[in-house]
Formats: C-alpha cells, structure tokens, sequence
C-alpha cells in the first residue's frame, strides 16, 4: 500500500503518521480537550469533492476504513478512529441561498452562527443547532435538536437533499425523490451513516421579528416545586416557545461564592410583541416561591441566544457528556439528577433538560428517517473540567449518573451521547425498527464495511 500514490491524486493535503506535525493536526480535531487515544493513518484534508472520491476509491482498493471529520464536535470523539483514512471536511464551507424558493444548499462546514447570519441578511432562518461554531455536518446527519424545533422540527427534518460519496466511489444525490434509502439513512443515521455528505439542501423559514426570552433563577432547593409547575405549564405554551431547564453553579453576586442554581429559560419566536407578551405571561406570573432572580422578556435575536450557549460550553475544557430521552414523571428524573448535581466534583458541570410540551393531537406522524426516538423528557449531562489529573472523578460521576438515569431511559441522543465508551448507546438512539434498517442498508450498500468504524 502506497499512501503516497494517493496523495498524488489529491488537491488537499495528507498528513501521514511519520510527519512531525501529525500529532499537532491529530490533536487540534476534536473539541473536547480530553482526546481520543485513536490514530489515523492519514489524515486527509480534503479541498473539495473530488478529493472525496478518490480517498474513498483508493481506500476501498487498499481494503481500508474510512472514517469522516466535520467540525470534531461529537463528544465522544468518534470521528477519530485507529488505523482509519480521516477525510477531514474542515474546507469545505459553502453556502448557497435562494430566498425565493427559501432554500439553501451548504456544505457541512458551515457553522451555525454563520448560517444564521448569511440567512438573516434574506430575512430567512433555519433550526440551527444551539451553539455558534458547532457545525451542520454532524448535526444535521444526527437529527439537530436547534432553536425553535417545537415550531420547525428536528433539523433533519428540513433537509430536502442531500449529496453523498458512496463507499463505491460515486457522487450521489439522495431526496424522497431518488436514491430514497439513502435520504432515509442520512436524516438521523449519525455517526452509523455509511458515506460522506457533501451537501444538505436545507428548507428555510421566516426569520420570526421577534425573538424573546424571559429566565427565572431559583435555588436547588426549589427544583422539585418548579418542575411540577414546568410540568403543569409546558402542557399549554405554543409550539413556538423553547423552555429548557439548567441546573448550573454561579457566582452569588453579593459574597462571591458559588451556589447551585436552576436557571429556567423561555425562549419564544414570535411575529410580534403581543405574541410574545401573551406567550410568556405563564412566566411572569411564576409562583413558585424563593425565586432568586427574574428577568422578564428580554430581546434575544439568534446572536444572542448564541452568546449565551456558548458560554456554557468553553473551548479548551474536558468533556465527558451523555443524554437520555424518559417518558418517566419529571419530578422523579429531577429528584436523581438534583441529588446528583450536588455531588458533582466540578463547579463547570452542567445538566440541562428540555420538557417538550405534548404533540398535538393532530399532528402529522414522525417523519420516516433514521432519525426515530423522541420521548417527552430530554436530560442531557455536561461533566466539564479542567485537568487530566481530575478525569476519574469525574468521569465516575458522569457514569455514576448515566447508570441511574437507565432507570428512566427509553434510549439517547446520537448527537451527544457517549457513543464510544459505552457502545450500546449507538443503536439505542434509534428505534428498534430504525436501526435494523440501518444495519440493513449498511450491508447493502456497504457490504466491505469502509464506514464500519
Ligand atoms: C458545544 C456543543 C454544543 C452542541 N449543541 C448541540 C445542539 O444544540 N443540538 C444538537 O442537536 N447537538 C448539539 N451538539 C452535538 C453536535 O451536533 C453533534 O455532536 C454533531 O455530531 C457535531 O457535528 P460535527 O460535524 O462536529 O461532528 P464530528 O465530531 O466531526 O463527527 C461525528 C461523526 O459524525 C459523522 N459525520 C459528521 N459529518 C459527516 C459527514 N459530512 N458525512 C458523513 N459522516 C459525517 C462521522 O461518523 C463522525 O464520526 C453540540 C455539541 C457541542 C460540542
């Protein structure tokens, strides 16, 4: 096997594991500082599509794997993997906008931030994933929980196209209306997708003209009370309002100290301000009692809202994350996490939930896709810190709390689920039926296992 025969064929650059500044490159793929202790054979920085198929063609003639690299924002590091050829997708960042037909084809390197604004610039807008930098790739292929998705839907669910290279080597394009089990495999597939996505071609909306947000703090202490209120109350709120609820530590203002908090936040996105007003009434009349601090109807355009994301998630800190979806009582999910949130080793760590109110009784069904688990309770848990010397701690608490939630769990989130150390997440992030379709295709379409990784 030559590597060098095929770096001859490509326009981008390979960094082989003999090049000094392999492990610099190999280093800076992932977002989460705690790396994985996986090496590629080369990593491939491909400058365009055509460098795509010929790293696929020469893999495939050498009977070796292929693994893909979007913005390395899994947490679990998946994209990085022993032995493999990493087509790193990292220059490929394109967007093209038809505000008439409101749609857009983008590459996956574009980021969300950067989607959000070219888009506003049309009066146009898209669920886009909740932080600035993270980009479409690997969010759209898992599903992409995004801003306003009560009103848009899963993100996936706006994708009318998408281009891939095949294990064969071929450039496809994949919609409901050609190369159908593809489209199907790559709305939700993640991670168990078996090609690279060149291009999404995304549905657009109007960008809403006003977008508020009203937060109320309270103590822990209060975390069983709000919820049942939350409870009580995401049952009425329209579609269009995002409720999510953060147990997080912060600076009390007056002594300087950390305490531990549940920040409750209601996002709307509305047409106009008695829209607003009337959907976030619930929120300032919140009875729960000890509220610690109040801040009602706030303008949040999506820039924003992205600021304040991105302040929960710092580069450069050690992530160890999972999620699950629970059809079990809030009050009894809260009750365990609060009581583990407490023990948390970690003054950065996070847990957040999204009680997402009832599907309309005559709502169309879940859009067929590989995409195929929702429950009514999502809890996704964000152990963060700063040292590899504190990784058992707090990796032990992380899994201490995964193991507990089990109890609850009807499955996870490919997206942000601990895919690689524990292994049974990947195929309990879709539903049974799903995931034998998957597996099926897998084999059908790439019965040499390139993707297998
Ligand atoms: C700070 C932060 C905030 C986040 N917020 C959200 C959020 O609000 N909502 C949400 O839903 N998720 C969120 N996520 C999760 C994130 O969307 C997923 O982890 C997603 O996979 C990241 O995309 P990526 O391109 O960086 O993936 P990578 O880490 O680059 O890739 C992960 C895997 O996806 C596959 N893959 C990626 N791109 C392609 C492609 N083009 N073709 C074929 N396979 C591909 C590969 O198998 C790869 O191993 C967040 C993650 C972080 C770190």
């Amino acid at each position: 096997m030559s590597l060098h025969l095929l770096q001859t064929k490509l326009s981008g650059t390979m960094t082989v594991r003999d090049d000094p500044e392999y492990e610099a490159i190999r280093s800076t793929l992932t977002f989460n500082a705690r790396k994985p202790p996986h090496h590629p054979l080369a990593i491939i920085h491909v400058d365009h599509v055509q460098d795509i198929v010929e790293t696929v063609t020469f893999a495939r003639s050498q009977n070796l794997k292929i693994s893909v690299r979007g913005g390395g924002h899994h947490w679990s590091g998946v994209a990085i993997q022993d032995d493999s050829l990493l087509i790193d997708l990292s220059r490929l960042n394109q967007i093209s906008i038809d505000p008439d037909k409101r749609i857009a084809w983008v590459q996956p390197l574009v980021t969300n931030r950067e989607l959000a604004r070219h888009l506003a610039s049309h009066h146009l807008a898209f669920p886009t994933g909740h932080c600035p930098d993270v980009t479409l790739s690997g969010y759209l292929l898992g599903g992409g929980f995004g801003w306003n998705g009560g009103s848009w839907g899963v993100a996936c669910w706006n994708v009318m196209a998408v281009e891939v290279v095949t294990p064969d080597g071929d450039l496809i394009t994949a919609s409901e209306n050609e190369n159908r089990e593809w489209f199907w495999a790559a709305r939700g597939g993640g991670p168990s997708f078996f090609g690279v996505v060149t291009k999404y071609l995304l549905k657009l909306y109007p960008l809403p003209s006003h977008i508020f947000t009203s937060t109320l703090v309270y103590p822990l202490e209060s975390l069983p009370s709000l919820v049942n209120w939350l409870n009580t109350t995401t049952q009425n709120l329209p579609r269009n309002v995002e409720t999510t609820l953060l147990l997080t530590t912060i600076p009390d203002s007056s002594t300087g100290a950390t305490t531990k908090r549940c920040i409750l936040s209601a996002t709307v996105f509305a047409d106009s301000k008695s829209e607003v007003e009337h959907a976030l009434k619930p929120f300032a009349r919140c009875d729960v009692d000890h509220q610690v601090m109040q801040d009602l109807l706030a303008p949040t355009p999506f820039e924003t809202l992205f600021a304040t994301i991105d302040r929960a998630f710092p580069a450069g800190k050690r992530y160890a994350v999972d999620t699950i979806w629970s059809a079990a009582s809030p009050t009894e999910v809260f009750s365990l996490t609060a009581e583990h949130f407490r023990q948390a080793p970690s003054e950065h760590s996070l847990i957040l939930a999204l009680l997402l109110p009832p599907r309309p009784r005559d709502a169309p069904p879940m859009i067929d896709a590989a995409f195929s688990l929702v429950a009514p309770l999502f809890v996704a848990h964000y152990a963060i810190w700063d040292n590899e010397e504190d990784d058992r701690t707090n990796l032990d608490w992380s899994r201490a709390l995964a193991q507990d939630l089990e109890h609850y769990c009807v499955g996870h989130y490919v997206g942000e689920s601990d895919i690689v150390d524990s292994p049974t997440r990947l195929e309990r992030s879709f539903s049974t039926n799903a995931w034998k379709r998957l597996q099926e295709l897998r084999r059908k379409y790439d019965p040499r296992g390139i993707f297998d990784c």
